[in-house]
């Protein structure tokens, strides 16, 4: 696949999406046809998107006026829009098969996103996406190299989330065998610890958070590890820190020469991506895309231009097949730092275009509408990076409030912390603090080491969803 041969598909396979399937079907880009007066064949080309409008996560969000917004993103094709658009001869294959192809549409699952604190958004598979999710998991499986007889403990959530069903239909496409734990609410560490005694897996998958805490219980414990060479990250950011204290637990606890991967995903995307091994850790070989089912474009995050390859920007989405929810032109609000490359991956050779992090989460900052603190604008993620790349960390939490919690008064940060063991504590704390003044100029107004068992509790690594690492308790204003 090089570059123009990409192009050139991609371009028959967005004309003929648009022309036979969201124009006709998609009630929002029947609108905007209509408003715009557009022909039916306005898209023919990737190029010819740059017509369309840019769609974000509050096109999606419900408003008074529009309590089921998200409805007008379903594909729903009725026998009339079917017979209006379609030429003759392609209704001859679906009058052929009426039942089966009207089944391809229905609704059959359905994820939800999990911003912080942005209310979730549904998004509805159809028999037609549940197809892709599997095929798309297939090559996840292929790109990490687990195949018969690996044996995958998945410990993601039990929950409507793109992260489990993506994991869990990628093992039933791969034949591996594989089990979900439903994680650490559903079963709880012990039962989790069991299980990975059990089962003895060759790769364990779920969110960073919840395996890193796994695996450092799984050493408390003296569990062996020996037969685990993978782990596969996915549902949050996974800073490059992370990688590396994980394969130390997993080395303490007897796993040779492990490998860790990430994934990059969203829900808005239907599917995940995945890295492929390489010989040092910290090394990301980028995410492998599926340039034939969907379309990822790096733009310019402030004037919303096409960047080229290579060029870092804001990840914009596009499907190129699929029924159910669909939205194209979405702005993620994430920055692939690497933007997108499409030489051959030096890793595993393989000549799909690849999306090459790291990648910042902006969404993040706008989900929490954070402004400022202390009269200063933070950027949370910076602060979150540098806490999570903190080797003498294990855990923390950044806990923002009004002093004696009088909504007049001023913003107060503390910072609760639990260190690595024998490592000296108070020296880390004041170190942490040297950083945080230095890349963020905020200093916490308290610094608080806690137990390990605490932090875990106060994160709620084992019950939330996403674990609470700033938790804001200012009043909303
Ligand atoms: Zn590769």
């Amino acid at each position: 696949m090089t570059e123009p041969s990409v192009r050139r598909a991609q371009d028959r396979a967005i004309s003929r999406f648009f022309r036979l399937y969201l124009q006709p079907f998609h009630p929002y880009t029947t609108d905007l046809f209509e408003r715009a007066r557009l022909p039916a064949n306005a898209v023919s080309s990737v190029e010819d998107l740059a017509k369309l409008p840019f769609l974000s996560k509050k096109d999606l969000l419900a408003s008074p006026s529009a309590p089921d917004r998200f409805k007008k993103f379903i594909l729903t094709p009725t026998p009339e829009a079917l017979r209006r658009a379609w030429p003759f001869w392609r209704m001859i294959g679906v009058l052929a098969a009426k039942r089966k192809f009207r089944e391809s549409f229905y609704p059959m699952l359905l994820t939800a996103t999990t911003g912080r604190a942005a209310e979730p958004v549904s998004f509805i598979y159809a028999r037609r996406d549940l197809d892709i999710l599997s095929d798309a998991g297939r090559r996840l499986l292929d790109v990490f190299g687990l195949k018969y007889p690996d044996r995958v403990l998945s410990v993601f959530p039990y929950a409507p989330h793109l992260a489990f069903w993506q994991c869990c239909l990628a093992g039933f496409a791969s034949d591996v065998f594989m089990v979900q734990s439903g994680g650490g609410k559903v079963m709880g560490t012990e039962g989790n610890l069991r299980m990975l005694d059990k089962l003895k897996p060759t790769t364990i998958v779920g969110v960073p958070s919840f395996v890193y805490h796994l695996l450092r219980e799984a050493l408390a414990a003296k569990l062996s590890l020996a037969q685990v060479r993978k782990v596969v990250l996915g549902a949050e950011k996974v800073p490059p820190g992370m990688k590396r204290k994980m394969i130390s637990l997993l080395r303490e606890s007897g796993a040779q020469d492990p490998l860790i991967f990430s994934t990059y995903a969203f829900t808005e995307a239907k599917k995940a991506w995945g890295e492929c091994p390489t010989a040092d850790p910290e090394v990301s070989s980028g995410y492998h895309l599926t340039p034939d089912l969907d379309l990822l474009q790096i733009a310019d995050p402030v004037t919303g231009k096409i960047l080229p390859p290579e060029t870092p920007g804001e990840i914009v989405y596009t499907p190129l097949a699929g029924a159910g929810t669909l939205v194209y032109r979405y702005r993620t609000g994430d920055i692939a730092e690497g933007g997108i490359t499409y030489r051959p991956c030096p890793h595993c050779g393989r000549d799909v275009p690849r999306l090459m992090g790291p990648i910042s989460r902006v969404s993040n900052i706008k989900d929490l509408k954070l402004t400022k603190i202390k009269g200063t604008l933070v950027n949370l993620n910076n602060l979150a990076e540098i806490l999570d790349d903190s080797e003498d960390l294990e855990e923390w939490q950044i806990e923002i409030r009004k002093k004696d919690n009088d909504p007049h008064e001023i913003d107060e940060v503390i910072l609760y912390i639990a260190v690595r063991i024998g490592r000296p504590e108070n020296e880390i704390a004041e170190k942490i603090n040297r950083e945080l003044r230095a890349a963020c100029e905020i200093t916490p107004n308290d610094t608080r080491i806690l137990p390990l068992k605490e932090m875990v509790d106060r994160i709620r690594v084992e019950t939330a969803l996403k674990e609470v690492r700033i938790l804001d308790l200012r009043p909303k204003t």
